[in-house]
């Protein structure tokens, strides 16, 4: 079990647009497959239901989520968890409707944003063997790979907001931050 340490706004980082993964012949190499397990141990201990590789500073196309899991901190093997690792994820097809919701970021500690997204989206991306799939997501889950990838495109929570909103959005999380140290 390894924990890496989870980037935060505004480290340029995050504002990066990340490479595609490549295969090997036979999957992930071993280094990308330890960062995966690191980044579920990462986002479990969080704890978070979502996180990018570039939240721990690898500029790489894959994120791994698991909406539902709902356990406390460290327990990996909750009734209902359902880990799933994207690469290269690309949308398919979005739906007309969009719905808001208060969305968190384990980047942005401390400050909901409430973000308009497309509840339902098909997406394609390859698993940690290289094997393309697809598949169609509404809810939470749908909501949750729109936030990775925008991770994946140096897009964060803010950069949906209208400049009034983003400045009081700023600058509660400038006090979350101040009230922490
Ligand atoms: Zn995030």
């Amino acid at each position: 079990m390894a924990e890496l340490p989870i980037l935060t706004w505004p480290d340029t980082r995050l504002a990066s647009c990340c490479m595609p993964v490549e295969f090997a012949c036979r999957g992930l190499g071993s280094d990308l497959l330890s960062l995966v397990q690191d980044m579920f141990d990462t986002m479990y201990a969080a704890p978070g239901r979502g996180l990018a590789a570039p939240q721990v500073g690898v500029l790489k196309r894959l994120f791994v989520m698991d909406c539902g899991w709902k356990g406390a901190a460290g327990h990996t093997d909750d009734e209902g968890a359902t880990p799933m690792v994207m690469i290269n994820p690309k949308i398919q097809w979005v739906c007309k409707e969009t719905v808001p919701y208060h969305e968190g970021c384990l980047s942005i500690p401390g400050v909901l944003t409430e973000v308009y997204r497309p509840e339902e989206i098909r997406v394609r991306w390859q698993d940690q063997d290289g094997i393309e799939r697809e598949g169609a997501f509404s809810g939470f889950e749908a909501r949750c790979i729109q936030h990775e990838m925008d991770h994946l495109e140096g897009r964060i929570t803010f950069d949906h907001l209208l400049p009034e909103a983003r400045i009081d959005a700023e600058a509660q999380y400038r006090a979350a931050r101040e009230d922490t140290r």
